[in-house]
C-alpha cells in the first residue's frame, strides 16, 4: 500500500456517525476528566457523545513536568470520574491523584494492561516506560478496560459506550495495519529513531527500531555533554539520516547534537516533529491519538527513507 492510501483509510475511519463528541458542555451529562490530552481524545471516542469530557493538560504539554493548579484540582474534584494513564508519566501529579482515589473512582490506563507488557526500566525499583500509547496492540487493553470501567460506573450508557467502543477498536486495528504497511517501506537497517526523550521504545519494539532518546525515559532528567557526545558518535557510526524532535519537549538539547554531527562533517537532519507525549493542536489530524499515531509514522518513514 502506498501512502496516499492509508491516508485515505485514515480519513474514512474518521467519520463514525454516533460515535463523536461535541465540544460544549453539558449538565446533565457525567463528566470524565483525564489528565492527557491523548486519553482525553480516546476517552471522548469511546463514550460518543454521552459524557462531557475534559482534559487537565492540554495540545503540547509535558506530562512527566506538570503540576496540577488550583483550578486543575476543583476539576478533577468535580468530576464524577478521573481516568489517567500511570506508571508514573504525570509524576508530579501523583499525589493528588492518590488522594482524589479515596472519594472517587479514579481509573489508570495502564491497570488494563497485562504488566508482562510493559517495559521495565528497573525492575528493581518497579520503573516502568509509561509511554504505552505507542504500541496499538497493548494500548487497545487498556482502552477496553477504562471502557468496561466507564460501564460500570455509568450503567445507562453502557450499551452506547460498548458499541463506540467496538467501533474504535477496529479504527485502532487499521490505523495498526496501515502503520505496518508504511514502515514495511523502510529497509529494517534505516531503523534507527533517534529523538529528545525515550518515549518511542514501544513503539520501536512494535516495529522493529532502534530507539535512542537523548534524555532518557522522563523529560526530567537533562541531558549532559557526555550524552550528546555519545550521541554525535552514534549518529556518526550509524550513518543516520534525520532525528526527531517531539511537540512537548524542548529542542535545544537535540539541536546540539546536529551541530556537533555538523562541526564532525556529518550532515544530519531534523526529520520533523513528532508528537510524543501530547496531541497536536485541536482541529488538525495531529490533534486525536489515531491521528497523531499515523502522523508520526509518516513523518519517520519520509524522514529515514
Ligand atoms: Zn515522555
Amino acid at each position: 500500500m502506498n501512502l496516499k492510501t492509508s491516508v485515505s483509510i485514515f480519513t474514512a475511519l474518521l467519520v463514525i456517525p454516533g460515535c463523536s463528541s461535541p465540544e460544549n458542555r453539558e449538565s446533565q451529562k457525567p463528566t470524565i476528566t483525564a489528565t492527557t490530552s491523548i486519553i482525553a481524545d480516546v476517552v471522548r471516542n469511546i463514550t460518543g457523545d454521552k459524557v462531557n469530557v475534559i482534559s487537565i493538560m492540554g495540545a503540547g504539554v509535558d506530562p512527566h513536568l506538570y503540576k496540577a493548579s488550583q483550578g486543575d484540582v476543583q476539576l478533577l474534584q468535580e468530576a464524577n470520574m478521573v481516568i489517567y494513564n500511570g506508571l508514573h508519566l504525570e509524576g508530579k501529579m501523583s499525589e493528588v491523584l492518590e488522594k482524589l482515589s479515596h472519594g472517587k473512582t479514579v481509573v489508570a490506563v495502564s491497570d488494563g494492561i497485562d504488566k508482562k507488557f510493559v517495559r521495565t526500566i528497573n525492575s528493581d525499583a518497579n520503573v516502568y516506560d509509561p509511554h504505552i500509547w505507542f504500541d496499538m496492540k497493548i494500548w487497545r487493553e487498556g482502552v477496553q478496560y477504562i471502557s468496561g470501567e466507564i460501564q460500570s460506573k455509568f450503567p445507562e450508557i453502557a450499551t452506547e459506550v460498548d458499541s463506540c467502543t467496538r467501533n474504535y477498536l477496529h479504527q485502532i486495528d487499521s490505523v495498526q495495519t496501515a502503520c505496518e504497511q508504511l514502515i514495511a517501506e523502510l529497509d529494517t537497517q534505516k531503523r534507527i529513531l533517534i529523538t529528545s526523550h525515550d518515549a518511542f521504545e514501544y513503539f520501536g519494539r512494535r516495529f522493529g527500531f532502534t530507539v535512542r532518546g537523548l534524555q532518557g525515559i522522563s523529560t526530567l532528567s537533562e541531558s549532559g555533554l557526555k550524552d550528546v557526545t555519545d550521541m554525535v558518535n552514534y549518529i556518526i557510526t550509524n550513518k543516520v539520516k534525520s532525528v526527531f524532535v517531539e511537540n512537548s519537549v524542548p529542542q535545544k538539547a537535540l539541536r546540539s547534537v546536529i551541530d556537533g554531527c555538523n562541526a564532525k562533517g556529518w550532515d544530519v537532519k531534523v526529520g520533523g516533529e513528532l508528537f510524543s507525549d501530547a496531541l497536536g493542536a485541536n482541529g488538525t489530524a495531529e490533534g486525536t491519538y489515531l491521528g497523531m499515531v499515523e502522523f508520526n509514522v509518516r513523518t519517520i518513514v519520509k524522514g529515514l527513507k
